[in-house]
């Protein structure tokens, strides 16, 4: 099979038909293999019996239904699992992303150029006040920190290779930052491709104001898991150990004093309480460290390795 294309939706009945047709036009055009997977991630509207009857006109059309609303990333996760194709191609359901995009996409990421592509929504037809000045922001920031040169992380329009897919775990909020995901599971080919984007025409955005409390806490906790998870030692030792020997070296300068002059008064000192803070935060970074230290030696998936061949062993 050459193309599963993978949509997430939360209470999209009305662009699903529409969104359907268009695929099959554009699949049929181009002589692909394909399926479609819709996962409805606890819609409350008649989506899943919309998707039901696409099925039955078109067995390409597979769909998987959440018990309840876990989010875009654990709809994305379990359709990445589910996945046929040898390119993955994912999309939002609202009809704002165009499936005349996906030969392109197909072809960037079944030469041997790209691992990853993702689409830029150069021209974007969103409330400019809420999504696109805060996500110019928030694409700078990911740009930084991961050093990956995308201008649009957040693009719900992107293509992979299976093994993309098959190699990364998309839980809480991460499908923000795929790309990053897949760059530490060892995918560096990540291009870009400028894609049409479209008004929404039905229904309303699913994510509010707090997509950027989120997305921006996600960053932090992608920063730091990404360099120190197997060794969080390294992150909270230096620091503790920083802390901890500015406040030591301080108190043995005013104890010292104290001896060479026995009238000297420590505690009048703004130097003593300085000190005293250091020592104790060092002390707590360490017993950070050493927590997460018991934390990563005991967690599930510590050997989780990639391997991506082997030879002579089974
Ligand atoms: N979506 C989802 N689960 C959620 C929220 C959103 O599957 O909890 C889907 C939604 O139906 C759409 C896609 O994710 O297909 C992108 O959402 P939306 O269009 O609301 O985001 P926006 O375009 O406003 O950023
Ligand atoms: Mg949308």
């Amino acid at each position: 099979m050459d193309i599963s294309v993978v949509i997430p939706l939360l209470n999209e009945e009305e662009s699903l038909p529409e969104l359907a047709a268009w695929i099959e036009k554009v699949m049929q055009e181009n002589r692909f293999s394909y399926e479609i997977i819709f996962v409805d991630d606890g819609s409350t509207d008649s989506s899943w019996q919309v998707i039901g009857a696409l099925r039955e006109k078109n067995p390409c059309v597979k769909g998987i239904k959440f018990q309840r609303n876990y989010g875009k990333s654990a709809a994305l996760n379990e359709a990445f699992r589910a996945a046929a194709g040898d390119v993955i191609i994912t999309m939002d359901a609202d009809l704002q992303d165009s499936p005349d995009e996906i030969p392109e996409l197909f072809h960037m990421v079944n030469s041997d150029k790209y691992d990853l592509v993702s689409g830029w929504k150069k021209v974007r037809y969103d409330n400019t006040l809420t999504k696109n000045i805060p996500s110019k922001f928030f694409n700078a920031v990911t740009r930084k920190v991961s050093k990956i040169k995308l201008n649009d992380f957040n693009c719900g329009l992107k293509a992979y290779k299976k093994k993309v897919v098959k190699s990364i775990e998309v839980y809480g909020e991460m499908h923000r930052y795929i790309p990053v995901l897949a760059k530490w599971a060892g995918f560096k080919k990540i291009g870009e491709k400028v894609v049409e984007h479209r008004k929404r025409q039905y229904g309303v955005s699913k994510f509010g104001w707090d997509r950027f409390i989120n997305g921006f806490l996600d960053l932090l906790s992608i920063t730091f898991v990404g360099r120190f998870s197997k060794r969080p030692m390294h992150f909270f030792g230096v620091w503790g150990m920083l802390f901890f020997i500015i406040g030591f070296c301080s108190a043995l300068y005013l104890a010292l004093q104290k001896l060479i002059s026995p009238d000297f008064s420590i505690t009048n000192r703004p130097g003593f309480y300085i000190s005293l803070t250091a020592i104790v935060i060092g002390v707590q970074l360490f017993m950070a460290g050493f927590i997460s230290e018991l934390l990563a030696r005991n967690a599930p998936g510590r050997n989780s390795y990639l391997i991506e061949e082997k030879t002579g062993l089974e």
